[in-house]
């Protein structure tokens, strides 16, 4: 039957089909890459889950990507739940499944790790997990891991992909981005090493902080990186704007990020960057 729904989408529902490429990896046997629109046989992809032509990484889970990503991983706080501050409609049900399909409390996944002998801070943000929303366990998760990584002396790595704050949770979600801020800073204060990587999608709330707040920022290959979405910038200033402005290779370009990092290349990149910017790495001597 997955083969039979991915041939239907080469009918009238193809645009319907894309969109939802680009939310998760299709399960059929051909997929449409959503952004350079080639399309492959889904083994194609690979371990990395990326397109072959243009590098695009598909929106994997925390835990798929911690498959390849590092040596050695010990989950912290899995066991905190949000309590539903607004007692929002239907909050409760959404959270039920999106726990279930991502095997995560909350939209981040974060833990001590190692890649080689080198041990850093790592979190996750799960795009499948309510869009990558940031909720209140988010940034409660987030910042527990800089806290951690501070006592420990550690870096932090962490990979961003999030739609912004969680309406579900309104207020309480938007000051996260503020919380989180202040353990990046003291983090920082302690002359700790910070990198982030943006994958797709990063905007709203977590762009507006955490996100950019790295002393190194990578990006996956055309990311969707912004804040406000395009049809709302359009909206507001009344012009047109052009199709990639968001894209991580136009971010790039305007000096936002510092480099593009295809997943092939990410865990060499990041061990690379841990080693001579840790305290006490090479650029301590
Ligand atoms: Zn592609």
């Amino acid at each position: 039957m997955q083969l039979f729904d991915e041939l239907k989408t080469l009918g009238h529902k193809h645009v319907k089909a894309n969109k939802a490429a680009q939310q998760k990896v299709p399960t059929g046997l051909w997929i449409s890459c959503p952004k350079c629109h080639q399309s492959f046989y889904h083994k194609d992809l690979g371990r990395y889950q990326a397109c072959p032509s243009c590098q695009y990484g598909f929106r994997i889970t925390a835990r798929e990507r911690l498959e390849w990503l590092v040596d050695d991983f010990t989950e912290l706080d899995d066991q905190l739940q949000t309590k539903d501050p607004l007692d929002f409609p239907g909050y409760q049900a959404k959270l039920a499944k999106a726990q279930a399909k991502t095997k995560l409390n909350d939209s981040v996944l974060t833990g001590l790790a190692k890649i080689g002998q080198t041990s850093f801070a790592l979190g996750i943000m799960d795009p499948q997990f309510i869009m990558g929303s940031l909720g209140t366990i988010t940034g409660e998760k987030i910042t527990r891991l800089f806290e951690e990584a501070t006592r420990k002396n550690l870096a932090v790595v962490l990979f961003t992909a999030s739609g912004g704050a969680r309406m579900q949770e309104g207020i309480f979600s938007l000051m996260q981005m503020a919380k989180v801020s202040q353990a990046v800073k003291n983090h920082a204060n302690a002359g700790l090493f910070y990198l982030t990587v943006l994958t797709d999608p990063t905007t709203g709330g977590v762009t507006a902080s955490f996100a950019m707040q790295g002393d190194i920022i990578l990006a996956e290959p055309h990311a969707l990186v912004g804040f406000a979405g395009k049809r709302v910038i359009e909206q507001t200033i009344h012009q047109r704007v052009p199709e990639d402005l968001q894209a991580a290779e136009t971010v790039l370009k305007e000096g936002f990020v510092d480099a593009i990092v295809p997943r092939a290349k990410q865990k060499e990149t990041i061990a690379f960057l841990l080693a001579t910017n840790q305290k006490g790495g090479l650029t301590n001597g």
